[in-house]
């Protein structure tokens, strides 16, 4: 950690290439989940193929440059069903990496050959076992468990390497060795955690008690320690960051400027920095979008983000971020949602979601390497 009040270099604006896009095929999700974010997901509201073909246009050259991917994120991406996600993929060159964010429940064989075919890499959502998804329900309200299984159990017969992502509602000690142990039978070769987040339509608190959350990330490390077998995203970015520290160079780990993380609404409306944010209105910011691709070029409405207002208001929390807060040079600022959904402004610096999801993380990885010296 730097000491408060010691400047930690990057972060510092907004960076007009990003490394990749998140693009929003269509707004329907076939479940409801409980903590689910998004306004719209009961609502098939369909990216024509024009916001693919205006959103390619910028995003093609960015990866004959280097590594870029695009995210199909919904709704549920494979709800637009085959072909619409075909013809929204065609402009993008062969070389952009292609990924879905899914829930799993409608692939299949069929699916499976699409994403053979497209060289997509598939991300299924699934909070642990069984009892652990109880959140996670059909429009109907029925658990959805067993479907994502199916899903899963179909990419696993054909061979396809997926990544998991976790919700954890209550994080505590004796539940990161048992999500761990299931990932580890599940087959995934990544994990994300994410620690439920107040935001969007999910008004459900996230204030936990500190110990709690500190002690469930220090027995997820020495679960992953066990058996390093996954790439386990939060533990290995804060050893990456313990090292760093250790060895004097923590402050090359934060990139020179934010990633900017378009995310492209149905519509093709861009909202940068925080998905969270689109589809959302307010009487102080509007609707939080920097532009629409159908009527300007993708990089160019990212080269003029910093002058959307609530962007700007954001940075002035980053820089606040940085002069008061020990864990900035980990953390980097935290996000702008969950500024806005926990503040209501953009300005401010802790929120539940940064003590969850930063402090404590950190603290739990430092608690485990306290106890094993
Ligand atoms: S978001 Fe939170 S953890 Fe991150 S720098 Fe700001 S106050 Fe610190």
């Amino acid at each position: 950690m730097a000491a408060r009040g010691q400047s930690v270099g990057g972060m510092r604006g907004v960076a007009a290439v990003p490394s990749y896009v998140v693009m929003q095929p269509t707004t329907l999700c076939n479940l409801d989940c409980a903590y689910c974010y998004l306004p719209l997901r009961a609502a098939d509201r369909r990216m024509p193929v024009p916001v693919a073909e205006a959103v390619a246009a910028s995003v093609n050259p960015w990866a004959s440059a280097g590594r870029f991917s695009v995210v199909w994120h919904g709704g549920e991406p494979l709800a637009a069903g085959r072909e619409h996600l075909a013809a929204l993929m065609a402009p993008f060159a062969p070389e952009v990496e292609h990924h879905v964010q899914t829930n799993a429940t409608l692939i299949d064989d069929a699916w499976c050959d699409f994403f053979q075919e497209h060289g997509v890499r598939v991300s299924v959502s699934v909070d642990g076992p069984r009892e652990r998804n109880d959140d996670r329900v059909t429009r109907a309200g029925q658990p959805a468990y067993d479907r994502i299984m199916r899903g899963v159990s179909v990419l696993r017969r054909r061979g396809l390497p997926f990544s998991a992502l976790a919700v954890v509602s209550r994080p505590r000690a004796g539940l990161a060795a048992e999500l761990y142990d299931y990932f580890l039978d599940l087959g995934c070769d990544v994990l994300g955690i994410n620690i439920e987040e107040t935001e969007g339509v999910n008004t459900r608190g996230n204030a936990h008690d500190q110990a709690d959350v500190t002690a469930f990330w220090a027995e997820l490390v020495a679960a992953w320690r066990r058996e390093p077998r996954i790439h386990l995203r939060e533990i290995e970015w804060s050893l990456r960051y313990a090292a760093a520290v250790l060895d004097g160079v923590a402050d090359d780990l934060l990139p020179r400027q934010l990633d900017p993380i378009p995310t492209i609404g149905h519509d093709g409306s861009v909202t940068v920095l925080s998905p969270e944010l689109a589809g959302f209105t307010d009487p102080r910011y509007g609707d939080f979008s920097s532009g629409n691709v159908l009527e300007s070029p993708l990089a160019e409405i990212l080269a003029g983000a910093e002058r959307t207002p609530w962007v700007g208001e954001f940075l002035a929390g980053v820089e606040a971020c940085r002069d008061t807060c020990p864990y900035f040079g980990f953390c980097g600022g935290g996000h702008a949602a969950n500024r806005y959904f926990e503040l209501g402004r953009f300005d401010g610096t802790e929120t539940e979601h940064c003590r969850n999801s930063k402090i404590r993380l950190l603290e739990g990885v430092l608690e485990h390497a306290r106890d094993h010296q």
